[in-house]
């Protein structure tokens, strides 16, 4: 709920700062990038996109945050590709990889886990009512594989991490991977604590994505990475959990936790500021770490018990 109310807010205060012609180009501008094979990146205002060019046509992973936004990813796709859109996949619930979904035909195939539909049905109703037919309608809880124009696609959801549900997708034939917010690259990440995330799981969680057998990584925020980016980004989740351990075990107020800890692995880490909604800082993930390390947040109950 607060989400949506808050990009509108942001939207509306931008606009009348800047002028709402501004806000439309910066919203719809979007930036093209080849990473290998027949996968290809599109940068803009939310997450990257990844989008598989098949003999039958393309299939586009995650639609950033708004409905306009995901016409003309839809257009780009299709232009790419030479074919129309066959597969959309949502990699979890949060508004900057979804709300475009409303910008591809009604009934689109759209996948994602039974845990990410279920965190939209909870923690988004408000933007999503009007726009079932823009959900997900095809679901798994573990591993999904489809054969679209001869390409393999996989999707695996590793374990719990930046939510309780995101799915990581394999381009197999292409030796490419599209992680969604499982990793940020070189920025600070977002933990939806209440949406199922946990630092402490991410560690493992990211074990699982470096057994799949790829070579490019696109990340949920940030440059195109590889193999090494996923283990720099695992040694400082690492890092964090220990400061929220630490913290956990001597007792200390975030206050202190805050003051006192010690981080090097984020050296270069740029921040992400979404106005209204949150700063993703330094103090943000040691919040988040210290959160969970001390059962100061209780995430959101699903309707059915998962496993
Ligand atoms: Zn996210």
């Amino acid at each position: 709920m607060a989400r949506s109310l808050g990009i509108i807010a942001t939207i509306a205060v931008v606009a009348a700062g800047i002028g709402a012609i501004a806000v439309h180009d910066q919203v719809t501008s979007l930036e093209v990038e080849a990473v290998s094979g027949d996968v290809y990146v599109i940068f803009g205002l939310g997450g990257n996109v990844a989008v598989l060019k098949t003999a039958t046509g393309a299939v586009v992973v995650d639609t950033m945050s708004f409905r306009i936004q995901g016409e003309r990813i839809r257009e780009l796709a299709e232009k790419i590709a030479g074919g129309p859109t066959q597969a959309i996949f949502n990699s979890h619930y949060h508004f900057d990889h979804s709300h475009g979904n409303p910008g591809f035909a009604a009934h689109a195939r759209i996948i994602s886990t039974d845990r990410t539909l279920d965190y939209m049905r909870i923690l988004d109703a408000d933007y999503w009512s009007g726009f079932e037919d823009s959900m997900p309608n095809e679901t798994f809880s573990d591993e999904y594989e489809v054969v679209i124009g001869a390409k393999t696609i996989r999707a695996i959801h590793p374990g719990r991490g930046h939510t309780g549900g995101d799915l990581v997708v394999h381009f197999v034939d292409d030796r490419v991977i599209h992680t969604g917010d499982l990793f940020f690259n070189h920025r600070y990440p977002n933990i939806d604590l209440v949406g199922g995330g946990s630092v402490k799981a991410w560690i493992e969680t990211l074990d699982r994505i470096l057994e799949l057998d790829f070579d490019r990584v696109i990340p949920g925020h940030g440059a195109v990475s590889d193999r090494q980016g996923i283990i720099g980004f695992q040694e400082f989740l690492r890092e964090l959990w220990q400061v929220g351990e630490n913290a956990a075990q001597q007792g200390l107020s975030l206050d202190q936790t805050l003051a006192s800890a010690q981080l090097g692995k984020d050296e270069d880490y740029a921040e992400i500021k979404i106005p209204f909604l949150l700063t993703l800082d330094r103090d943000f993930v040691i919040q988040r770490a210290w959160e969970e390390a001390t059962g100061a947040v209780v995430p959101v109950e699903l309707p059915q018990a998962a496993e």
